[in-house]
C-alpha cells in the first residue's frame, strides 16, 4: 500500500511544540499544533510552518495544553479552514485557553516594545504579538467534538479515533488508520499519558495492537513522588511556610494543575491537617477553567462525579479567593498575613507569577512551590535548578526564598507508567518513535526498550521525516 509520511515538526527532542504532519496520497493530517516554549526554540513559533495549512485536510487535537494546541491561531490565519477534531470537553476548555494565550501574547509585544524603547534596543523577536484575540476567534468555529472511540474518516481511506489519555480533562489519544485495498496501517499517537488514580480524570487507554506508535517521554527517566504522599508534601510545605511568616508561591498551570490543588488543598483543610487558610487562585484563567469542572461534571470520572452527588464541594474551601482582576491582584502583595498564592504561568514564562515572584524570592520565610514541569529554558527550570540570582522582567533578584518540587503532581506518566502503557502491545510496532522529550531522557527510554523488548525505536530530530509503510 502507499506510504504514508509523518514528519516531526515540534516535541521532537524537545518538549514543547508538539505537531506532527502526516501525509498518504491526497490526504493531509497534523496531529496538535503546539506553541514552543524553551526560550532557545521561541524563534520556531515566528518560522514558516514547514507545511501549507491551506492544504491540509484536518487537525486531531489530542488536547488544550499550550504546547499542543498553541499556534492553532496562527494556523488558521495562515489559511488552514478543515475541521479540528477534538473530545467535547477540549472544545469546551479550548477558547479560554487560546483567548488568554493571545492576551499574553498582546500584553507581552506590547510591554516589550515599552520596555525596549526605554533602554534604546530591539529584542530577538519581532515586538508584535505572535496573534491576538481576534485570530483566536477564528479557529472556535472548526473545532469539531467528537465522543471517545467513535470513529471519524478523514477522506481518502483514512480515519481517526480518539481515545481517553487520563492526562487532563478531555485529553485524547488519537488512533489513525488508513485502508488500502483491504491492507490497513494503524498508528498510534499517545498525546501526554496520564497518571493512574488522579483526580477528575479516568486512568489512560491502553491498546494491544498498532503499525507504528508515536509516544510522549517527558518523564523517560524518572519516576515521580508517590503520588499518595502528594498530599503530605503539600501540607508540610505549607505548614512550614505559615509558621515562618512566608508566603507559598505556587506557579500553577490554569489547567489541571489549578484544580487538582483546590482538590487537594480543600482536603486538607477540612482534615485539618493544614490550619485555616487565606488562600488566592490568581489567575482568571483557572477560575474560569474551575468554572467549566464544576458545570460539565459529565467529563469527569465516576469518583469526581460521586464526590458531587454527595453535596461536597472537591474545589472549594473556606479561605480560598478567586481573583480576577489586575487590582485584586496587585492588593495580594501588600497583605499583612501569610497566604498562599496560585498564579501562572505555570512555568514562569509570563503572567501574574512573575509579580508574585518579584515580591517574595527574595524573603527567606516564602517558598517558591513548583508543582509542574519545568522545561529547559524557562525562568521556572532556572530557579527549580537552584540557579540565583534570576532575571524577571528585566531585574535582577537573588533567590534567596526556599524553593521546593512536589513531582507527585504530574499529569504525565512516570517512567514505569510509560514502560506499563507499551506492555499492553501484544508484538513490536514496526516502529516505536519517542516524542516531547529532552533528548538525553528519550534516548535513554529507548535504549531500555530497545534492550528489554527488541523493538525498533527512533528519536526523531526537529522537521525528520519518516516514511510509514
Ligand atoms: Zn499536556
Amino acid at each position: 500500500m502507499a506510504a504514508m509520511t509523518i514528519r516531526f515538526v515540534g516535541a521532537a527532542r524537545q518538549v514543547t511544540g508538539s505537531c506532527y504532519h502526516l501525509e498518504s496520497r491526497g490526504t493531509r493530517l497534523l496531529v496538535d499544533c503546539g506553541l514552543y516554549q524553551e526560550r532557545e526554540h521561541l524563534g520556531r513559533n515566528w518560522d514558516r510552518f514547514p507545511f501549507d495549512p491551506r492544504r491540509l485536510d484536518a487537525v486531531i487535537l489530542t488536547h488544550v495544553h499550550l504546547d499542543h494546541s498553541g499556534l492553532l491561531p496562527r494556523l488558521v490565519r495562515e489559511g488552514f479552514s478543515g475541521p479540528i477534531i477534538a473530545t467535547p470537553a477540549t472544545r469546551e476548555l479550548l477558547p479560554i485557553i487560546l483567548l488568554d494565550s493571545a492576551h499574553i501574547q498582546e500584553e507581552d509585544a506590547a510591554f516589550k516594545r515599552k520596555r525596549h524603547a526605554r533602554e534604546g534596543r530591539r529584542g530577538p523577536y519581532p515586538e508584535i504579538p505572535l496573534y491576538t484575540a481576534r485570530d483566536a476567534e477564528q479557529v472556535f468555529p472548526l473545532v469539531t467534538p467528537v465522543a471517545y472511540g467513535e470513529e471519524r474518516p478523514l477522506g481518502d481511506g483514512c480515519a481517526v479515533k480518539l481515545h481517553d489519555a487520563g492526562h487532563i480533562l478531555g485529553s485524547a489519544m488519537a488512533e489513525v488508520v488508513w485502508r488500502e485495498n483491504g491492507d490497513e496501517r494503524r498508528i498510534i499517537f499517545s498525546g501526554d499519558i496520564g497518571q493512574r488514580g488522579k483526580p477528575f480524570v479516568r486512568d489512560p487507554s491502553v491498546f494491544t495492537q498498532a503499525d507504528y506508535i508515536v509516544m510522549e517521554s517527558t518523564y523517560g527517566d524518572r519516576e515521580h513522588d508517590d503520588p499518595r504522599a502528594v498530599d503530605e508534601m503539600l501540607a508540610e510545605a505549607v505548614n512550614r511556610t505559615l509558621r515562618r511568616g512566608g508566603n507559598v508561591v505556587i506557579p500553577t498551570f490554569a489547567m489541571e494543575r489549578a484544580q487538582d490543588l483546590l482538590y487537594y488543598l480543600s482536603r486538607l483543610t477540612a482534615e485539618q491537617r493544614v490550619p485555616p487558610l487565606l488562600a488566592f487562585l490568581d489567575s482568571p484563567m483557572a477560575v474560569e477553567i474551575t468554572d467549566v469542572f464544576e458545570k460539565h461534571r459529565e467529563f469527569m470520572d465516576k469518583e469526581t462525579q460521586a464526590l458531587f452527588r454527595s453535596g461536597q464541594q472537591p474545589l472549594r474551601f473556606p479561605g480560598l479567593q478567586l481573583v480576577r482582576t489586575t487590582e485584586e491582584s496587585k492588593a495580594i502583595n501588600s497583605l499583612r498575613r501569610a497566604c498562599l498564592i496560585m498564579a501562572g504561568s505555570g512555568m514562569c514564562t509570563g503572567g501574574r507569577i512573575k509579580h508574585h515572584l518579584i515580591h517574595n524570592i527574595v524573603r527567606p520565610e516564602s517558598t517558591i512551590l513548583f508543582v509542574g514541569y519545568q522545561a529547559r529554558g524557562t525562568l521556572g527550570r532556572l530557579i527549580a535548578d537552584g540557579r540565583s540570582p534570576v532575571r524577571i522582567h528585566g531585574e535582577v533578584y537573588p533567590v534567596r526564598a526556599e524553593v521546593r518540587q512536589i513531582q507527585g503532581f504530574s499529569a504525565h506518566a512516570g517512567r514505569q507508567g510509560l514502560l506499563r502503557w507499551i506492555g499492553n502491545f501484544q508484538k513490536p510496532p514496526r516502529r516505536l518513535f519517542l516524542t516531547h522529550g529532552d533528548p538525553d531522557v528519550s534516548e535513554g527510554l529507548g535504549n531500555l526498550i530497545r534492550e528489554g523488548r527488541r523493538w525498533p525505536v527512533a528519536v526523531p530530530g526537529y522537521l525528520q521525516d519518516w516514511s510509514l509503510d
